[in-house]
């Protein structure tokens, strides 16, 4: 045997090249195959061929389609030898394998397809290589990282979508530079040199680095760099990956940021805060105090944190303080109350709001709590309660919208109303009816923020009466209320009426003084003026009076002046204005009356005293003098004269008369 065939049967046997001879006819029953197949393919050699198995059979069934019709074309073709599309047959154990088929056609003389030969080698492994790379190439240019690849000089040779469109450089204006167009100038010299001498070693880099993109934008990356090396160990080449941190960085920043803000509000907040850590919703444990909690109390974070508030404070106020927490827990929401309570820098009191911290859960992990020293504010309330409970002043807080928000005890006790009668609806309606309107005006004067010190109004008590009341009022107008005193002046206004009474009434008979009547017929004249009216005036005196005083004494002859002005009032209607003019002379001036008029009635009184009999005294008789006014030509002075001088005639032709002029 010589060399050749020794080398040629060792291929057969144990090459990977599997030869198969199969005859042309239906099941393709193999003829020959070489002893290799049970290296290969598993199966025994002598026994494919003794059993005559087709060769159909070891074909994958979804390709023996192809297959067959591959063998047609090729005879159409009248081709000898060609090769087959890479397709499967299924070995001994049932797996499946990729092959390569380059199949020989045997003919005989007349041309007939007697037999195929098949040179068939497995690439099953190869075909997996090739399907990866196409899924590790796949995977580069479909990743969100950008990815370039340099030869080992540092010069790109690829890059990824990713690259072009984070970075902006097409393929074509960074293939065969160097990644230095990238630099951002920002990144030291050594940054660079320790950079190589890694890669330069055969060793990943990974750092972070800050470049450039193509329009300027700076950005930072996480940066991977791997060598590649060839078979023989050296390095081909360099994969630069990429992870874009920026916006990374950026959220970073910005949790600092709020990090640092929240810790400037913790420690500049005016309140005391607290932070409580909850375990289990039951156990409290102090975590933190801010500045002004450490200052207030004289406790510090270092001394409490970990501590339960009845370690720190002792059973009975620890309990008491752990209590409230628990109430927060379990309604898992805000509450406040007042508390009272001792600690290093004295017995303080405070408005405590706790709000819960929740886990995803919604349990209560934490309580965040907020203390505001009140100690001064409580003081000052309690002594403005005091002064608001004794002032004799009626004090009130009221709501620009018009209603009794607090009144001070005195309101009930000076209009009988209680408080909360009092706040039941809006206070105008307690106001005199007369007085509405000024005080509508009032209102809007605060509204406009007006204080006002000087307003008076009638205010309706329980028993129907109104009492006058004098008002100081300071509005608030970002709070919308209206801070005011008023004070009781019924009894003043009373005082000031009656004296009004008494310095224009005559004391003996009640009728008004001289005084009184100058001032209303200083009125009336300008009424006429205004409308035209007719105006009259009656003057009258009683005739022979001196004889009575002398008969009968004066204090009878008081008596008889009482007794005529009674009768005169008897029949004056109520508009004349009657008044006692001096002495015992009378005088009655008629609005809206003529001169006609006017002389009935006094002739009507004249005749009424004329009959009626005095007691001790009998029959009085009284002369009268009427005149009217004239618009053009009088003024009270001549007016007043003509009734005088009508008088004056009464008296010469006889008394017991009137005369009319
Ligand atoms: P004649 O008819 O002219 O009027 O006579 P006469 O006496 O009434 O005279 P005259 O009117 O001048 O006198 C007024 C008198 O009235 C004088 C005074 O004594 C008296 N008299 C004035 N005022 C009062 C008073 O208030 N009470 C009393 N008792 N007498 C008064
Ligand atoms: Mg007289
Ligand atoms: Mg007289």
């Amino acid at each position: 045997m010589n060399k050749n065939t020794t080398i040629t049967r060792n291929l057969f046997n144990k090459g990977p090249v599997i030869i198969i001879k199969w005859h042309n006819s239906k099941n393709w029953p193999i003829r020959y195959i070489s002893p290799n197949v049970s290296i290969l393919f598993g199966y025994d050699d002598k026994e494919l061929v003794t059993q005559k198995t087709g060769y159909k059979d070891l074909v994958h069934h979804d390709d023996y389609k192809m297959v067959a019709e591959e063998l047609s074309t090729a005879i159409k073709k009248g081709e000898k030898t060609f090769q087959h599309k890479d397709y499967r047959i299924v070995d001994a154990a049932g797996n499946v394998r990729w092959v390569q088929d380059v199949t020989t056609i045997i003919q005989d003389e007349d041309d007939n397809v007697v037999s195929f030969i098949c040179y068939i080698i497995d690439i099953t492994e190869r075909k997996r290589n090739d399907e990866e790379l196409r899924q590790f190439k796949a995977a580069i240019q479909q990743a969100n990282h950008i990815i370039y690849i340099t030869d080992n000089n540092g010069v790109i040779e690829y890059v990824n979508p990713a690259f072009v469109k984070n970075i902006g450089y097409s393929e074509d204006e960074v293939i065969g530079k160097t990644p230095s167009i990238l630099n951002s100038g920002s990144m030291s010299e050594q940054y660079y040199k320790d950079l190589w001498s890694t890669i330069k070693k055969g060793d990943v880099w990974q750092e972070e680095i800050t470049n450039r993109k193509k329009n300027g934008e700076i950005y930072t990356a996480y940066q991977v760099i791997t060598p590649i090396k060839d078979e023989d160990g050296r390095i081909s080449s360099f994969v630069a990956i990429q992870n874009d941190i920026t916006e990374r960085i950026h959220s970073e920043q910005q949790l600092q940021d709020m990090k640092n803000e929240y810790e400037s509000i913790f420690n500049n907040s005016h309140d005391a805060i607290f932070l409580i850590d909850v375990d289990n919703g039951n156990e409290f444990r102090l975590r933190r105090l801010n500045r002004t909690h450490e200052n207030a109390t004289g406790l510090k974070t270092d001394m409490v944190q970990g501590k339960t508030p009845v370690e720190l404070l002792g059973n009975e106020l620890g309990s008491k303080i752990q209590e409230n927490y628990r109430r927060c827990v379990e309604k898992a929401g805000a509450i406040s109350y007042e508390e009272e309570l001792p600690l290093p820098t004295g017995i303080h009191t405070w408005n405590t709001w706790l709000s819960p911290v929740l886990d995803n859960n919604g349990r209560v992990i934490r309580i965040v709590g907020s203390s505001r020293d009140i100690t001064e504010e409580k003081k000052l309330r309690s002594q403005y309660e005091i002064f608001f409970n004794v002032t004799l002043d009626m004090l009130c807080i009221a709501s620009l919208d018009g209603y009794f928000i607090s009144l001070s005890p005195t309101w009930s006790e000076t209009l009988g109303w209680s408080e909360d009668e009092l706040k039941s609806k809006p206070y105008i309606e307690f106001v005199h009816p007369d007085d509405r309107k000024a005080t509508y005006n009032s209102m809007k004067d605060l509204e406009r923020g007006e204080n006002i010190f000087s307003f008076d109004n009638r205010y309706l008590c329980k028993d129907g009466k109104y009492r006058w009341l004098s008002w100081k009022s300071y509005v608030n107008r970002d709070e919308g209320l209206v801070y005011a005193v008023a004070r009781d002046i019924q009894d003043r206004k009373e005082m000031e009426q009656e004296l009004e009474r008494l310095s224009t009434t005559d004391p003996l008979t009640q009728v008004y003084n001289r005084l009184r009547f100058t001032r209303e017929l200083d009125m009336e004249i300008s009424r006429v003026h205004r409308y035209h009216h007719p105006l009259s005036v009656i003057m009258f005196d009683i005739d022979h009076f001196k004889k009575i005083n002398d008969v009968h004494g004066h204090l009878v002859g008081d008596d008889i002046l009482v007794e005529i002005v009674s009768l005169v009032n008897s029949i004056k209607r109520p508009t004349d204005i009657f008044a006692r003019w001096g002495g015992e002379e009378f005088i009655i001036l008629n609005p809206e009356t003529d001169c006609q008029a006017a002389f009935t009635q006094a002739e009507r009184i004249r005749k009424k005293v004329a009959e009626h009999e005095f007691p001790a005294v009998g029959q009085v008789t009284i002369s009268f003098g009427v005149t009217g006014f004239d618009e053009n030509s009088d003024d009270e002075r001549t007016f007043l004269s003509r009734v005088d001088d009508a008088l004056y005639r009464a008296k010469n032709l006889g008394r017991n008369r009137t005369e009319l002029m």
